[in-house]
């Protein structure tokens, strides 16, 4: 944690020192910038310039402001909340305002702090709370009567937009509250309110919602293959998910929430102490809080907790931009007070941005399965946020030419949201003449055609398609994955085998596959043979829409496929139908139109098809209104009743077999899993059942897993209507 202030290098200094006409004409310069940015963060999800970037705007325009004071206008980025709602959503005023926090960027800025607070309860002993900054969204639950009834977004802290519907699709947000056992009673002014079958009282509490890491990961990595804009972090995702017009696309997100602040409980029956009793009670009525918040008896615990989060934060599997110190006792809080936008009794300490300096040894280019053509940079290998990086993705053209970056420059790379490592800049000073310029290849690199750039796009385009090497090892790969057919064992090194060997050139082939064959293959004895034919096979039953994704048509994701699917039920309708036809479906614009009738009417994708159809290969949506004889599409979404739970099977089931029972599960829009989690939902255990039963004893009775439950076969049957 460095020591002073970063004064921002660059920047103009304390602001005092300007004339009071420089200083406006910034000031307005700044109050743009910001609003703009503010615009792009909050309302579209789609952030210009880095968290640090926009930080050290920020405090600029608070510098200058120090030194002109009369320049402070009301509506300064400053003196608001810097959200605001979006009109898409219906508005909600927040009957406490939601506030935002003052930050520090050392730990002479959280002295200063301390002595700010001291000097305001004089002569008292003063406790903090220090928590980790989630980053994520801010949110505001109201619970009439234990039931939650409304969930809002901050906005700019006095109206916020209606989440509700999508609120109600995060697992850890309860929809009811948990009756009271006898430790949170004792935080309670009247714990017969809550004891009692509760009537006419309200509570309305604070959280963060977040999408860990991985799910952002999952979530970046489907958005890529359909060719969607990526999310630039887990924030930014966290936002664009639960600002959500459909639930079902928040649903699918695996967002998550922590709780930490009581904004109100009418009639006031809640009377925690301290931050830690809050956080005590809110745990008791099922709330999820964080785990990683701790009492600190002065600032200097404060500072310790800092440094000790400064690299072990890049291990948890959400993301913190930062710690929150809050004074523990609520007492003092409401003596301390607020500010405009923010409270005195607390302050965000934001870990700087993690940079690191490195050479770029080589620009390559990676071909995709969509064959587009993306500039990667190689690395010198370097540590960076947790992690070492060696590659940088520089996305296309035009971005290595804004960049200017070289082959052999020094670059300065940081990890964008702490994630995806990207390179800022490069550093000119360093360079020595035999730095190269980049040169995007006019012919693929992997298969020689020519590479087009299409008008109004950025990527340039191997026109080969399937004929493609690369695009047929990639799209091989996508046609297997977990989300597409979902191959067990059939990894990219197995493919490339079977494509170097010549026994596949498509996704047709593999259903050709004999056992034989495979355990010629190096690395796969006879056992692993004869699984990955069974595998194959099993393969066969999924469902239209997983055939769909599995294809990689442009632009048709996950959502997309099944929107597809069970609109027109089987593939031959779908094949048959025309732009106009397929934009009825809803979601389905202009784009995925064109790009479904574009791949069916190539020779190669019908041969394709055909050969798929003749291997056996399902090509029906089960549950669509549309899969059945009638004549023409029109179903309507069949009911899912395992949408979004993640299922566990241990040991044998007497009735089902294995496959079968992990295919009933996915139809219902369930996701089976060979690994028991805290995110699983249920472990059904049948006969013999394996170390996984264990593991999920071990986790509810931990406590670590609330939600989990254990069933046998028979419950199982009932959850899949099949009792
Ligand atoms: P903030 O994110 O710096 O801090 C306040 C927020 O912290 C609260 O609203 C709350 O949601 C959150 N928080 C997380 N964990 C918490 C905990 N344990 N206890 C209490 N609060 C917790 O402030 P802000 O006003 O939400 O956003 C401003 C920040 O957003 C900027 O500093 C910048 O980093 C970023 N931003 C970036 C851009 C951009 O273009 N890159 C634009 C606007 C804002």
């Amino acid at each position: 944690m460095p020591d002073k202030a970063d004064k921002g290098a660059g920047l103009s200094d304390g602001g005092a020192g300007l004339s009071r006409e420089t200083a406006a004409r910034r000031l307005e310069d700044l109050r743009r910038a910001i609003r703009h940015h503010d615009y792009q963060y909050y309302v579209l999800d789609h952030p210009e310039v880095s968290d640090a970037d926009y930080d050290q705007l920020m405090r600029e325009l608070l510098r200058i402001e120090a030194g002109h004071p009369d320049l402070v206008t009301p509506d300064s980025p400053s003196q608001k909340v810097g959200g605001l709602a979006a009109p898409t959503f219906s508005p909600v005023r927040h009957r406490t305002p939601l506030l935002s926090l003052e930050n520090a960027y050392s730990q002479a800025e959280l002295e200063d702090f301390d002595r700010r607070v001291r000097s305001l309860v004089p002569g008292e002993d003063v406790g903090y709370v220090a928590e980790l900054k989630i980053d994520g969204l801010s949110v505001a639950l109201r619970y009439e009567n234990g039931v939650l009834v409304q969930a809002a977004t901050r906005g700019d802290g006095e109206v916020g937009e209606d989440v509700t519907a999508n609120v109600r699709t995060i697992k850890t947000v309860p929809r009811r509250l948990k009756p009271l056992g006898d430790g949170a009673r004792r935080a309670l002014a009247q714990p017969d309110l809550f004891s009692r079958a509760p009537s006419g009282w309200t509570m309305i509490v604070r959280g963060e919602v977040f999408m860990p890491v991985e799910a952002f990961e999952k979530v970046n990595r489907a958005r890529q293959e359909a060719g969607e804009q990526l999310f630039a972090n887990p924030r930014n995702a966290a936002a664009g998910s639960l600002r959500q017009l459909d639930p079902e696309v928040t649903a699918g997100r695996e967002l998550d929430a922590f709780i930490y602040e009581i904004l109100r409980c009418d009639p006031p029956a809640v009377a925690p102490e301290t931050h830690r009793e809050t956080l005590e009670f809110l745990a008791e009525l099922g709330f999820k809080t964080n785990p990683e918040s701790r009492p600190c008896p002065d600032i200097a615990a404060v500072a310790e907790y800092c440094r000790g989060w400064d690299e072990r934060r890049f291990d948890l599997p959400y993301e913190t931009d930062g710690v929150v110190v809050k004074v523990d006792s609520i007492e003092q809080r409401a003596r301390l007070g607020v500010r405009a936008k923010s409270p005195r009794w607390s302050i965000a300490f934001k870990y700087p941005a993690q940079k690191a300096e490195t050479k770029v040894r080589d620009i390559v280019v990676n071909v995709g399965r969509t064959g587009i053509l993306t500039p990667v940079a190689e690395l010198e290998p370097v540590r960076l946020a947790g992690s070492t990086v060696s590659r940088a993705s520089l996305h296309n053209e035009d971005i290595v030419r804004e960049k200017d970056v070289h082959i052999g420059d020094t670059v300065i790379i940081q990890k964008a949201g702490e994630v995806i490592p990207e390179v800022v800049e490069v550093v000119k000073a360093k360079r020595t003449g035999a730095e190269r310029p980049f040169q995007m290849p006019t012919t693929c690199p992997v298969c020689g055609a020519p590479v087009v750039r299409e008008p109004g796009e950025a990527a340039h385009r191997c026109t080969n398609g399937l004929a493609c090497p690369a695009q047929v090892w990639e799209s091989l790969v996508h046609f297997a994955s977990r989300e597409g057919m979902d191959i067990e064992g059939l990894g990219p090194k197995i493919i490339d085998q079977l494509l170097t060997t010549g026994l596949i050139h498509d996704p047709a082939d593999l259903y050709r596959l004999t056992e034989e064959q495979l355990a010629e293959l190096e690395r796969l004895g006879p056992k692993s043979a004869q699984n990955l034919v069974r595998a194959i096979a099993a393969s066969r039953a999924r469902p239209l829409n997983r055939l769909l994704f599995a294809l990689g048509l442009r632009h048709v994701g996950d959502r997309a496929a099944y929107l597809l699917a069970d609109h027109f039920g089987r593939l031959e309708r779908l094949q048959a139908a025309t732009e106009a036809e397929l934009r009825e479906v809803p979601e389905v614009g202009e784009k995925i139109a064109a790009s479904v009738t574009e791949f069916f009417a190539q020779d190669v994708n019908r041969d394709l098809i055909r050969r798929l159809v003749e291997s056996g290969v399902n090509t029906v949506m089960p549950g669509s209104g549309a899969a059945g004889g009638g004549t023409g599409p029109g179903g309507t979404a069949a009911a899912k009743p395992l949408a979004g739970l993640t299922i566990v099977l241990t040991g044998t089931l007497a009735t089902l077999e294995r496959g079968e029972a992990e295919e009933l599960i996915r139809n219902l829009g369930g996701r089976p899993s060979s690994r028991v989690s805290k995110k699983t939902d249920y472990v059904v255990a049948g006969e013999n059942p394996g170390s996984k039963l264990d593991k999920a004893r071990e986790l509810v009775s931990s406590g670590q897993a609330p939600g989990l439950k254990i069933i046998g076969e028979d419950e199982f049957r009932r959850l899949i209507g099949r009792a």
